[in-house]
């Protein structure tokens, strides 16, 4: 399986949910103990996504990034609105 992020500009209709979900996971689960955020940091962080209109599917339709996979690590902003994380 491939560490890389998932391309964004792949179609949904190219990749199922599970390839994605997996993919993401094998991402994160790939970063290194130092680039990641706190388990907490990153529990908050996804809870402003789930609340924000700009989530769709797991993606962050401003910046076509997986939410999971942005709030994963440490030195990361909502590219959107940096305030809200
Ligand atoms: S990264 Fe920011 S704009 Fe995108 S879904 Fe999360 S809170 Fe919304």
């Amino acid at each position: 399986m491939s560490l890389l992020p998932p391309c964004p500009r792949c179609l949904l209709s190219e990749i199922d949910g599970q390839t994605v979900y997996r993919s993401v996971k094998a991402y994160v689960d790939s970063l290194p103990e130092e680039l990641r955020a706190p388990a907490e940091l990153v529990r908050s962080r996804l809870a402003v996504c789930k609340s924000c209109d700009c989530l769709l599917s797991g993606m962050c339709v401003k910046c076509g990034c997986f939410v999971e996979a942005r709030a994963a690590k440490a030195v990361q902003h909502c590219p959107f609105t940096p305030s809200k994380w």
